[in-house]
């Protein structure tokens, strides 16, 4: 996993649904989902945050653990939000990064999604990993971590 995949927020985008999309070309496999290259590659400096927060929008701090108010409301309602359906805290990756460095967190990451079957990556969306457990999936678009 690179750097430039960990969004402002914190959210790693390696493991975004629309991210392994594209990546695994889920269009032709019978899927329609939107692709998305990622929040930094796109030039988004933050999907999620930006049209709400001034600092993001303008690209003036790389990370919200830089900024002065972090965590703010929104990004705890965000973290809240991910953390109970997700599996993944975005707070808890910034202040990951902050104590341990970018170069640590990635090595995290990447044991933390990688799929034990294929070695693909496990999407946070979905539950399941993008590459070898697609018929589960086709089974049940709303599948989600083994709920439902
Ligand atoms: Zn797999």
């Amino acid at each position: 996993m690179e750097e430039i995949m960990i969004a402002p927020c914190g959210m790693n985008c390696s493991v975004c649904v629309a991210y392994l999309a594209m990546k695994n070309d889920l269009k032709k496999k019978g899927f329609s989902r939107s692709y998305c290259a990622g929040c930094r590659p796109r030039g988004k400096n933050c999907a999620f945050m930006k049209k709400k927060c001034e600092k993001l929008g303008e690209g003036l701090i790389q990370f919200c653990y830089k900024c002065e108010n972090f965590p703010c409301q929104r990004l705890k309602h965000l973290d809240k939000r991910y953390r109970t359906k997700y599996h993944l805290s975005m707070i808890e990756n910034l202040n990951f990064i902050k104590a341990n460095g970018m170069e640590k967190f990635l090595a995290r990451e990447e044991a933390k999604w990688r799929c034990p079957q294929c070695g693909g990556t496990i999407s946070c969306h979905v539950g399941l990993c993008l590459q070898c457990s697609l018929d589960t999936w086709k089974q049940n678009r709303k599948y989600r971590w083994g709920e439902q």
